[in-house]
């Protein structure tokens, strides 16, 4: 299959600005090249791939950046700016998806899923998020009652956000296990990893920590300086402030953990955070809310406290050393490598390409 990735707008491959998505795209680009398919990705400019195969192409779009969607008012409008980063890519992913089998969109933004009414060219939707914008949800609404088949989903509950799709697509998630070190550390510290910004609910780790009298390590990009500076006041000393890592380096400090607290407050789509530390042997404990609790096998790799109840992650921290740490890496390797997600996708992206050929879609 020759096909068209289309990245996230908010921040170029290895920005950490893109979240997630960063590393789901480059992850499935591995499980695509192993499985002998042909990819170009269009990202932002200075987007560094991880995957260096003479089947990837990368082509960089340039302009102006969207803003996140999770960080303005629901029932914002969409905006679209002058000197659009977004529609560069776009408009550069319709030019070299005429010649490709389809073209597969990475980005929650209007533009790309409005597309979808507008071309001929098969185009997939991997939303990467749960509902995060009024116009977004009714736009996905709108163009599944004529495409049921092109959006698909990282979990059950992400996809719950969306009431109108029934049998949703879950695909989960997949990750490159030969970049990922087993480590049996059940006396290390505590650690949280992720975007720093009030949907992920780092004020609930830190007061976690404060309480077993430990400090907590923290990586990620600080996407919300006001934000991370609040909960430094709130809990002094406590968290220990590690950067953004790639992911080489994010594993090795990752892997000496004890256990990954996450702790979110919207509904994790996925949560790849979670998965990589279980590669690495670490336990997690999380709320449960959205994608994680698909992920962790309560008792088994973790343990999942309801929703915002810290006292309850608190408990749980108290007996992670129950954890069987090699359960943690056998769940992933079982369940999400870059192999099986890779063929997850294939599979979704020829039942899109077979409705577009039976509704006699000429390709142009
Ligand atoms: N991440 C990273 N280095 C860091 C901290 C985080 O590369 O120091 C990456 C991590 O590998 C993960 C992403 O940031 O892929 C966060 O993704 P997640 O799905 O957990 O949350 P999102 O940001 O998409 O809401």
């Amino acid at each position: 299959m020759h096909i068209v990735l289309i990245s996230t707008p908010i921040g170029f491959l290895g920005s950490g600005k893109g979240g997630g998505v960063e590393l789901t795209l480059n992850s499935l680009l591995t499980g695509l090249i192993v499985k002998g398919h042909t990819v170009d990705v269009v990202a932002p400019n200075n987007s560094k791939l991880v995957e260096d195969s003479k089947k990837v192409k990368l082509h960089f779009g340039e302009g102006e950046e969207q803003k996140s969607w999770q960080h303005q008012d629901y029932y914002s409008p969409v905006s679209i700016p002058n000197d659009s980063l977004l529609s560069e890519m776009i408009e550069k992913a319709i030019d070299i998806g005429e010649k490709a089998d389809i073209i597969l969109n990475f980005s929650y933004d209007w533009l790309p899923i409005w597309m979808t009414l507008n071309i001929k060219i098969p185009i997939a939707h991997l939303i990467s998020m749960g509902s995060e914008s009024f116009v977004i949800r009714n736009l996905i609404s709108k163009v599944y009652s004529k495409f049921p088949n092109n959006f698909a989903f990282h979990s059950k509950l992400q996809a719950s956000d969306y009431p109108f799709i029934e049998n949703p697509i879950v695909i989960g998630n997949g990750f490159n296990l030969d970049n990922y070190i087993f480590q049996d550390c059940k006396n290390g510290p505590l650690g949280w990893v992720g975007r720093v910004a009030p949907e992920k609910g780092l004020e609930d780790a830190a007061y976690v920590a404060s309480a077993l009298g430990e400090k907590l390590n923290v990586w990620g990009i600080v996407q919300d300086e006001s934000y991370a500076l609040k909960i430094e006041k709130l809990f002094p000393g406590i968290l220990e402030w590690k950067g953004f890592l790639e992911t080489d380096k994010l594993q090795k400090e990752l892997g000496t953990c004890r256990a990954l607290l996450n702790t979110p407050k919207w509904n994790e789509a996925y949560g790849n955070v979670v998965v990589e530390a279980l590669a690495c042997g670490v336990p997690v404990v999380a709320y449960k809310r959205g994608g994680p609790s698909e992920i962790i096998q309560h008792s088994k790799t973790g343990y999942l406290a309801n929703p915002d109840d810290k006292e309850s992650v608190l408990n749980y921290l108290k007996i992670i050393n129950k954890i069987d740490r090699k359960n943690c890496r056998e769940w992933v390797e079982n369940n999400a490598s870059s192999d099986i997600f890779a063929g997850k996708v294939i599979s979704w992206l020829n039942k899109v390409i077979k409705e577009y050929q039976s509704q006699n879609f000429p390709k142009c």
